[in-house]
């Protein structure tokens, strides 16, 4: 039974891979309550019964909403059916002389000018640890006269409702939250829009290239914005393990650095100027 079920485990996981991983976590989640649940039944114990079938429909409900937030069926998740990925040039191809690096200072300047900012961030911001910073900032533009904005993405960070639980921790007030459907509209008529360590969430690939492997997932369309400032260490990829040619883009500039202290290092240079 050992061998079997071992087997069967990695024969079901295998084929799953890159940006669908969040929802195999949540699958297993469910099988693992659907296992309880069975438990239940052989030691005739309603206790498990209940409890094994509660995790086992909310693993399942949570994996729907996750496949629904990718634009993916559960079926092409769980079969690893993603699509040819040669469309895809490589990082160098895409990167090659146009990404522009930028410093506190110069997006400081565009963000004086900016009378709406939205704010993207993504597993960065958590890894980082920097959502107090982010806060102190939009503070601080605010006071300043700009209309600030999150966008949320469904997916960004590593867990569900990730950004929303680390923003709502430092105090930034539910309304500001926007998400997916509501923020894309609104980009166009956004001056900066600010990615703090969001990569895949913010990858226009998913719009442009069929063959990509995040082709469908829905984006966040930062990319219409009038100047986009992506917070970031490097070029590396994200979870999905792909290139981003919003790196790349005629409207956007690089602020190279750990997400925490490059806040920092704008509210400083805010305060300065
Ligand atoms: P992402 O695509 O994984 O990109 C995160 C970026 O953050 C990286 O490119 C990394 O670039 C940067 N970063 C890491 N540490 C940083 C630091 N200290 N300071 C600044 N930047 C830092 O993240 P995302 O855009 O939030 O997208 C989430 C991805 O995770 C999606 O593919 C999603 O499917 C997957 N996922 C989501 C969940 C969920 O439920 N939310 C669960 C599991 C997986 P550098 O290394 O260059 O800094």
């Amino acid at each position: 039974m050992v061998a079997v079920a071992s087997i069967l485990g990695i024969m079901l996981v295998l084929p799953i891979g890159g940006a669908d991983m969040p929802v195999v976590i949540a699958i297993l989640n469910s099988y693992s309550g659907l296992a309880a649940c069975a438990t239940g039944f052989v030691l005739n114990n309603n206790i498990l019964i209940i409890a094994g079938s509660l995790v086992g429909a909310s693993g399942f409900i949570l994996s729907r909403i996750m496949c629904r937030a990718m634009n993916r069926s559960l079926t092409h998740v769980l079969l690893g059916i993603l699509g040819p990925a040669e469309g895809i040039g490589s990082a160098e191809e895409i990167y090659a002389g146009r990404v522009k690096a930028t410093s506190p200072e110069e997006v400081t300047m565009l963000l004086d000018g900016a009378r709406r900012v939205v704010i993207v961030p993504g597993y960065g911001m958590a890894a980082s640890q920097a959502q107090y910073a982010v806060r102190d900032l939009t503070n601080l533009l605010e006071a300043q006269g700009t209309e600030v904005e999150f966008a949320i993405h469904p997916v960004a960070g590593r867990m569900p409702g990730h950004m929303n639980v680390l923003l709502a921790e430092v105090g930034i007030p539910y309304e500001k939250l926007k998400g997916l459907e509501e923020s894309n509209p609104a980009f166009e008529q956004t001056d900066v829009a600010l990615v703090i360590g969001a990569n895949d969430v913010v990858n226009p690939l998913a719009r442009l290239d069929t063959s990509s492997p995040i082709a469908g997932m829905p984006i966040l369309d930062v990319d219409k914005a009038r100047t986009v400032v992506v917070i970031k260490r490097s070029l590396s990829p994200g979870f999905a393990g792909i290139p981003n040619p919003l790196f790349a883009a005629d409207n956007t500039l690089m602020l190279f650095g750990d997400g925490k202290k490059a806040v920092m290092e704008l509210i400083s240079a805010l305060k300065e100027s």
